[in-house]
């Protein structure tokens, strides 16, 4: 990365886009945090906190959390020591409302990537997600498999399906999606900050056009 040029990256597109996957790779090549609200979210749902308790209705039924809720953690992530230089956004914003609050942070976007992939093949990418219980790392039975398929490569804990990747709640994403989220694409149009990649079927040459995208980003073209 080029010095002085901090990267603020988010990563848009429908659930089960590859959002988290190639978030997870860029943050480790360029050395900056990936904030999920998500993860956050799935974290405190599991640890049965206040915030989990709020949000675990929402949650499971493919709906959105409310605004303030999502934007205060967002906020409040992004004031710790580890985002000064640069981090990864995965799942926010995902309302206008939500893009605007941002905005008002004045911490701001340098770059929104946008990772197309049509509403069957999520369908599918999805009933094949798994999830380490241990360390949140993700994997795909077909696309992105683990050496053993039961165990997580990283750190060897056990493979789980998200409840909200069952195909009735995931139709209902995709339509939150579609209806709520898809809006802020023309917004990050608008802007002149965002690059569009076809999700390939092969997630090595997801990574590469997204790479190049970053890349070309940090050379300034
Ligand atoms: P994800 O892992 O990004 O697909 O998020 C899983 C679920 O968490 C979503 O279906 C929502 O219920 C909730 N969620 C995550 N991010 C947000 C957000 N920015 N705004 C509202 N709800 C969210």
């Amino acid at each position: 990365m080029k010095e002085n040029k901090a990267l603020k990256l988010m990563f848009f597109g429908a659930p089960g886009a590859g959002k988290g996957t190639q978030a997870e790779i860029a943050a480790e090549r360029y050395s900056i945090p990936t904030i999920s609200t998500g993860a956050i979210l799935r974290e405190a749902i599991a640890e049965k906190t206040e915030l989990g308790k709020m949000a675990a209705g929402y949650v499971e039924t493919g709906a959105l959390v409310p605004d303030d809720l999502i934007v205060g953690i967002i906020r409040e992530r992004l004031s710790e020591d580890d985002c000064k230089n640069g981090f990864i956004l995965d799942g926010f914003p995902r309302t206008l409302a939500q893009a605007r609050a941002f905005e008002e942070t004045g911490i701001g976007l340098s770059l929104v990537i946008d990772i197309e992939v049509d509403d069957e093949r999520i369908v599918e990418r999805m009933s094949g997600r798994r999830v380490c219980a241990a360390c949140g790392a993700t994997y795909h039975t077909k696309y992105n498999p683990t050496a053993d398929g039961v165990h997580c490569d990283e750190c060897g804990g056990e493979l789980t399906c998200r409840r909200d990747d069952d195909p009735e709640v995931v139709r209902h994403r995709l339509e939150t999606y579609h209806e709520q989220t898809e809006p802020l694409r023309a917004f990050y149009e608008e802007k002149g900050i965002l690059r569009v990649v076809i999700g390939q079927e092969k997630l090595d040459d997801t990574t590469a056009l997204t790479v190049d995208a970053i890349e070309s980003y940090l050379r300034g073209e």
